[in-house]
């Protein structure tokens, strides 16, 4: 089953969400996170990230009460503003990894030589490269959709000074930024 994740997300922001798991209209939206592979299909981030078939990273997933329980996610009750947070937090922390592997962890990730260490990911491994690419470009889309939802609604967005040390740090690896000024 594909989810059409900007589609739920709006019913989630509609105060209703049709749960990825049953398909069930519900007002009781419950998130925590998993490592499962299957719980890819749950987490609205995963609709951008390219290992969704063999996914185990920790995902935020979004469940209705019953398929939460029966699931056993760890999870608890969220309204539209804390589900946003908890959104906001978890785009933050993906962006955070993307950036810390584009550094420096993919040289452990590809054992490459020791001197290699001054060459750059795009030249090494340009597949992989762009796979990151895309991933990072995704997850700045959908922090500037969080960050649109906050300002229309004239929420101060909790920890502001993130988006410009994030920016900074981008452009002083040398890539481009959807979040810079
Ligand atoms: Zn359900
Ligand atoms: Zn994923």
């Amino acid at each position: 089953m594909q989810i059409d994740w900007q589609r739920a997300i709006n019913d989630i922001l509609g105060k209703k969400l049709s749960c990825p798991r049953c398909g069930t209209l519900t007002d009781d939206v419950h998130i925590g996170y998993l490592r499962t592979p299957e719980a890819a299909e749950w987490a609205p981030l995963c609709e951008g990230c390219t290992k969704r078939e063999n996914c185990d990273a920790r995902k935020l997933v979004v469940l209705c009460e019953s398929c939460s329980a029966a699931v056993r996610l760890r999870g608890r009750r969220v309204d539209e503003e804390g589900f946003m947070h908890a959104l906001l937090e978890e785009t933050r922390r993906s962006l955070e990894e993307t950036l810390d592997y584009l550094a420096d962890f993919w040289r452990e990730d590809l054992d490459i030589d020791p001197e290699e260490m001054d060459k750059r990911l795009e030249d090494v491994d340009p597949e992989l490269f762009e796979e990151e690419n895309n991933w990072r470009h995704y997850l700045e889309e959908q922090y500037l959709k969080i960050h649109q939802w906050f300002r229309e609604r004239h929420l101060a967005i909790p920890g502001g000074g993130w988006r410009s040390e994030y920016a900074e740090d981008v452009i002083a690896l040398g890539y481009p930024t959807l979040l810079g000024d």
